[in-house]
């Protein structure tokens, strides 16, 4: 299951590279309700979900620091230069453990919420997607029967996200929104859609508000672009 998990996730993380390439520009997302699209569950809570195919799952690499208040932000090393990469090798080259940024590897998993009977995504770190994969993939026959409880438990460090496979739907609307999402399928779109890609420029820029001494990097960038604003999401609303 290990080896069969890593050779799906790598060339579907090829396509997401080439995605950026199509969509550099962030006119998209301003209009998405970030909050509404993501799934950010609280110690406890759970949703009833349908998994609309058994690799609904997108790979990408993210450069994140709690320290640094650096949250989620989009690698672009793929597609050409990325300033968080190269402000990473200048802080190990430097000894500036604290800017230790390099990327790491995020996933998006695509579900069906049935409550709110639309496709959301669930981001989870390496460690959180091969458990939530190896679920889906142990039931991928019976998704199309079976609804699922995804669950988080725990707080920080000791946080699990678990799907359990529910034998039956109690309630009639969850049974109805099961049925009528039938051939539903997850478009491509909806997870390029959800990333927020900055440009070189705003990289820097936003590398330089988090406190990164940019000037010793990047001599010859000029960093006036205005910062990205998205309405509705904070760092509180998004669980990575
Ligand atoms: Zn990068």
């Amino acid at each position: 299951v290990e080896a069969q998990f890593m050779s799906i996730f790598s060339s579907i993380g090829e396509n997401v590279a080439n995605s950026f390439i199509e969509t550099p520009q962030q006119e998209n997302q301003e209009r998405i309700d970030f909050k509404k699209l993501y799934i950010n569950l609280k110690d406890a809570e759970s949703i009833l979900v349908r998994f609309l195919g058994h690799a609904d799952v997108v790979e990408y690499k993210s450069h994140s620091s709690w320290e640094k208040s650096l949250h989620n932000q989009t690698c672009t090393r793929k597609n050409g230069e990325c300033a968080y990469c190269q402000a990473a090798s200048y802080a190990k080259d430097n000894g500036m453990e604290d800017w230790n940024v390099y990327a790491k590897s995020r996933f998006l998993f695509a579900m069906y919420d049935l409550e709110k009977q639309e496709i959301r995504l669930f981001n989870a770190s390496k460690n959180q997607a091969k458990v939530l994969f190896s679920t889906i993939s142990e039931y991928k026959d019976d998704l199309d029967t079976t609804s699922m409880k995804f669950s988080r438990s725990g707080n920080k460090t000791e946080t699990t996200y678990t799907l359990a496979p529910q034998l039956r739907i109690k309630d009639k609307k969850i049974q109805e929104a099961f049925d009528a999402a039938s051939g539903l399928k997850v478009d491509e779109k909806t997870f390029e859609k959800a990333l927020i890609v900055r440009t070189f420029n705003g990289q820097v820029k936003h590398l330089k508000e988090l406190g990164f001494p940019v000037e010793k990097v990047f001599k010859n960038e000029i960093v006036t672009e205005p910062p990205i604003e998205v309405k509705d999401i904070k760092d509180d609303d998004l669980p990575f």
